[in-house]
């Protein structure tokens, strides 16, 4: 059986170029090799939102060129288009890897027929897997509502957030407290009633999220603000530390093993405003997350850890006179555009991730990795 075998790989490199001085540790050279018929427990699928290549760059040469991405031996790349336009949107770029589909810019977990294809998460859960989604932005966002939600639109969140309660979603953390306890489609209180459902529900008007435990006998949903969550750059620090706690709950959830799904959201919208300093804060916000989910998964050995984005935004260039820590850094556009987005991988099944592939088919590869049978796939959904 062929061996996945990084760490020796760079010894070698290393034995070859460091004759005279004493070799420096490779980032790779402490992580643990894999088998390629080893199939992951755990599946953590990592979103960078508008975070294409040129921004993986600027985070790193904005970090004195160092990066958690770095540490991941598998690097592929998604072609981002959507079913009718060739620069996606966050919610046919989220659905494509929630159900497998190219469906029209706006669509939420439906296909392009606005049919309801079962996402990887509602059918990790009819598995006995955990799941969960920890995002910057709101709950009902594009992103993740299309792994939780079938909606016509994105735009509406108030439906969106009553489709969560469909689900027996193990932990959600993010935004968007106002769609489930002050909502305009309705008098429903659906924060009350996710408590009826025996959820652990809090916010952060409540308790800071340090101060929540994250004691898995209950399912837990906790709001990080009323609408968006801040920005980094003025205090929002939840992703790493959630990204750092969510592993370990979801395993203690199911013997099973668990799909997360955690989203930088905010790199997105700092592209479309053009501003490179707060779209550098996010980008190293979600690479603090990165270094927490990787040290789970490198400790646990059973975890197959995918990070990409869904479209690049803002034509992001790094441009003549930057220097290390010090970039000039322009934007083409205040929208998305239609780049490669690199995907890594790390952990069992990585290998699968390598090449150039549609956006789909990381869906169908997160999919293999588990070993789901056809029979419970998105199309056969009703
Ligand atoms: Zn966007």
């Amino acid at each position: 059986m062929p061996k996945f075998k990084v760490s020796r790989w760079f010894l070698l490199l290393l034995t070859v170029f460091s004759c005279k001085s004493a070799p420096q540790e490779h980032p790779n050279a402490h992580l643990v090799s894999f088998t390629l018929d080893q199939k992951p427990k755990n599946i953590i699928l990592m979103i960078g939102d508008g975070m294409g290549l040129s921004q993986v760059s600027a985070a790193l040469y904005e970090n004195s060129n160092r990066l958690a991405l770095e540490k991941f031996p598998v690097i592929g790349f998604h072609k981002s288009y959507s079913y009718d336009n060739l620069i996606t949107d966050s919610a046919a770029g989220a659905t494509a890897f929630a159900c497998g589909v190219k469906t029209y810019n706006g669509a939420i977990g439906l296909t392009a027929d606005t049919i309801r294809c079962r996402t990887i998460l509602e059918e990790a859960e009819s598995y006995g897997l955990a799941t969960g989604i920890v995002v910057t932005a709101t709950v009902t966002h594009a992103t993740p509502a299309a792994f939780y939600a079938h909606q016509d639109l994105r735009i509406m969140h108030d439906q969106i957030a009553a489709d969560l309660l469909k689900t027996e979603i193990d932990l959600v953390i993010g935004g968007g407290k106002r769609f489930f306890d002050n909502r305009e489609l309705d008098n429903r209180n659906l924060y009350e009633e996710l408590q009826s459902k025996g959820y652990i529900v809090s916010d952060y008007m409540q308790n800071d999220i340090n101060q929540i435990g994250f004691n898995a006998k209950k399912n837990m949903v906790y709001f990080t603000g009323d609408k968006d969550p801040p920005a980094a750059a003025v205090g929002r620090d939840y992703l790493p530390y959630a990204s750092k706690n969510a592993p370990k709950f979801l395993q203690n959830r199911s013997e099973k093993g668990f799909f997360l799904m955690i989203e930088g959201s905010q790199i997105d919208w700092a592209c479309h405003n053009k501003t490179e300093e707060w779209a550098i804060d996010e980008l190293l916000d979600f690479n603090r997350a990165i270094e927490e989910v990787i040290e789970f998964a490198r400790k646990d050995g059973n975890t197959l850890v995918i990070v990409t984005g869904d479209h690049e935004t803002g034509g992001m260039s790094i441009n003549e006179g930057s220097r290390m820590n010090k970039l000039k850094i322009e934007f083409t556009t205040n929208a998305h555009t239609g780049a490669l987005i690199p995907v890594f991988a790390y952990g069992p099944s990585a290998h699968l991730f390598s090449g150039i592939y549609e956006n789909t088919d990381i869906y169908k590869k997160m999919r293999q990795a588990f070993g789901f049978s056809d029979s419970t796939s998105a199309l056969n959904y009703r």
